[in-house]
Order: C-alpha cells, then sequence, then structure tokens
C-alpha cells in the first residue's frame, strides 16, 4: 500500500492540471470552489469562480453583499440553493469570528456536507481528513474491488474506511493531506475515468485488484436505476410592446430557484395571444416540461402593484436561471 501511496503523490506532483483555486489555496477560496464544484464539471465552473472571486474576494465582503448580487453571480450554474446557503454561511463565519475548525463545525455549515468538510480541512487546512467524491470513489472501489452485495450503506462505509485509512498513512509517510486527496481526485477526473481507464499509465495499476482481474468497469457497482418524476410547469411569457421587455417575478419560499427570477403564471388580461414555445430541463429526480405562452401587452396591471418587474431578458438585470434563458432563447427563435 504504501509504495502505492508514493506512487500516486509523486505522479500528482508531475501530472496535475493548472486550476484556479489551486493557486493560494486559501480555507475561503477551496471552499467556494469545492460547493461550486458540486454537481458541476470543472470547465464549466472555472469562469465562474474567477468573476465569483473578482466581486467577492473574502468572506467579509460575500458576507456584507446583497443576496441579489451573489445569485447573479450564480446565474447560469443551477442549483441555486448552493448560492443562498454560501451567502448564508459566510455570514455566519463572519460573525463566528473565523472558519470552522473540525469536520463537526464545517458540516454544521450551510451547504457543507462530509465530503466538502474533508476536502476543506485536507487541502485547505492541512488535516488528514477523508474525502468521498464520485472520482474517490470509482478509484477506490476499483482498487479494492469493492462490491454493494451488503447494501448501499455497508458500501459507501466501507469506501469512507479505506479513503480515511489511506489519507492518514500518507500522512505518515510524509505525503500532505492536501496533495494525496487532490491526487485521488485528479487520478479519478483524468485517468481513473468512468469508460476506458487508461490502466496502462495509472500510477497505482500495481495494487490495483479491478485490473488485476480485467475488470475495471464493473465498479463502481451499479446501483438501482433513477426513477424520474415528471413535472409539469405553465407559463406567461407576457412582453411590453413598447420596449419587448418581459414581465418577472422573483420565485419564492417553497419553489425551484427560490430569489430567481422568472416568467409570471398569471395570464395577462388585455394581451394578445402569440402562441406557445416548449422546453424542457432536468433538475434532481424530476423531468420539467415548461409549456410558455408568448403574449405581447401594452402594460399589465402586476407590474404597477409592483408585484413584477418588466426585464430586459437579453441582459437581464435580476438573476435569472438556465429554464429562463432556455425559454427566452426558444421564444426569440419563433417570435422575433
Ligand atoms: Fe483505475 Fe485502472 Fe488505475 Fe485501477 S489500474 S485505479 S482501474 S486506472
Amino acid at each position: 500500500m504504501g509504495n502505492a501511496l508514493l506512487s500516486l503523490a509523486s505522479w500528482f506532483g508531475r501530472r496535475k492540471r493548472a486550476l484556479p483555486w489551486r493557486d493560494a489555496p486559501t480555507i475561503y477560496r477551496v471552499w467556494i470552489s469545492e460547493i461550486m464544484l458540486q454537481q458541476t464539471q470543472v470547465v464549466t465552473v472555472i469562469p465562474y469562480f474567477e468573476k465569483f472571486m473578482g466581486r467577492f474576494p473574502s468572506v467579509e465582503i460575500l458576507a456584507q453583499a446583497p443576496l441579489e448580487d451573489v445569485l447573479m453571480h450564480w446565474a447560469g450554474l443551477g442549483y441555486y440553493s448552493r448560492a443562498r446557503n454560501l451567502h448564508r454561511a459566510a455570514q455566519m463565519i463572519v460573525s463566528a469570528g473565523g472558519f470552522p475548525r473540525s469536520r463537526e463545525e464545517w458540516v454544521a455549515i450551510p451547504g457543507v456536507g462530509e465530503y466538502t468538510a474533508g476536502a476543506i480541512l485536507s487541502i485547505a487546512q492541512g488535516q488528514p481528513e477523508a474525502i468521498l467524491d464520485g472520482n474517490v470513489e470509482r478509484v477506490l472501489s476499483r482498487l479494492r474491488r469493492v462490491g454493494r452485495t451488503r447494501g448501499d450503506a455497508a458500501y459507501k462505509d466501507r469506501l469512507w474506511r479505506l479513503s480515511r485509512a489511506a489519507v492518514g498513512e500518507a500522512h505518515r509517510l510524509g505525503i500532505s493531506p492536501s496533495d494525496f486527496n487532490q491526487a485521488l481526485m485528479e487520478l479519478g477526473a483524468t485517468v481513473c475515468t468512468f469508460r476506458a481507464p487508461k490502466c496502462e499509465v495509472c500510477p497505482v495499476a500495481h495494487a490495483c485488484r479491478a485490473r488485476a482481474m480485467g475488470t475495471p468497469e464493473a465498479f463502481p457497482p451499479k446501483k438501482k436505476k433513477k426513477v424520474w418524476l415528471v413535472v409539469q410547469e405553465e407559463l406567461h411569457c407576457v412582453i411590453r410592446e413598447k420596449d419587448g421587455r418581459v414581465l418577472l417575478r422573483q420565485r419564492e419560499d417553497g419553489e425551484w430557484r427560490k430569489g430567481l427570477w422568472d416568467l409570471t403564471s398569471e395570464a395577462p388580461s388585455g394581451a394578445r395571444l402569440l402562441g406557445e414555445v416548449e422546453t424542457r430541463y432536468v433538475v434532481t429526480r424530476h423531468k420539467v416540461s415548461r409549456r410558455t405562452q408568448v403574449w405581447r401587452a401594452p402594460t399589465w396591471g402586476a407590474a404597477e402593484t409592483g408585484a413584477g418587474r418588466w426585464v430586459s431578458l437579453d441582459m437581464p438585470e435580476v438573476p435569472v436561471g438556465s429554464p429562463l434563458r432556455k425559454t427566452w432563447k426558444s421564444i426569440r427563435e419563433r417570435f422575433y
């Protein structure tokens, strides 16, 4: 095991990708990057991370910023509860007088789970704490041929134990927890890939049981198939005649994408119906079909009573999500 750990660390030293959060890995930068990387690919995150750091360079500045500004800088990344949690967490951290120092303290921060806590503690705070994300799961399950025969909980438990043992032993060998955990993640992202793993260039191939048995792609063992829930959204796109602005309302508590602005669900009166568009998107376990009626109107009551806002959707001045951007693209193609 010791040789495999040393080979992995030395491979990482030679092959690691240059990523913006790896420059000056402060606690703040690592925390923001780990939250952005949840459910989102590295290439997508890079420009958002750089823009976010430009506007909110410290936890104090993030804590003081209006939530709407934070959501604006998140718009397009999806899973907006992450941005709301970050904002709330920044306020908690500032009022506590500094960042958490242990796993228990980190997991009490909104939006931080076991994996993220381990990543921040090891990468930014130098502690030998374990991590387990999709990449690490794949590498460890292949190295040790870990099956799911005893159920999902036992499977995850075994992987966490392996991860803890590995970072602990690496630490005793003088490998920094930061380098070691990042090496595991990097191996999963670039070499031990889901399909066609590149075992011939893998630094831990000599210790890999799945490779020895010729079955790397049988791991991680498959989960039960996801059950999708189908949801239908009915919305109205009311376009103001004089300037092409669209009436939006802010999503409230209990709705998806709370705090973002979206089309109204109320049909306008005194407006002319132009037609209808249908777009689709996926969120967690839901397949959503969004049917939007498109209207042209001189003005409409809700905007005057303060329940809505007329917004230019080509350059929105309020935060909007990807489903609305997609719908707007489709409306522009058909009606402009
Ligand atoms: Fe993954 Fe192949 Fe390396 Fe095993 S030898 S860890 S399957 S890349």
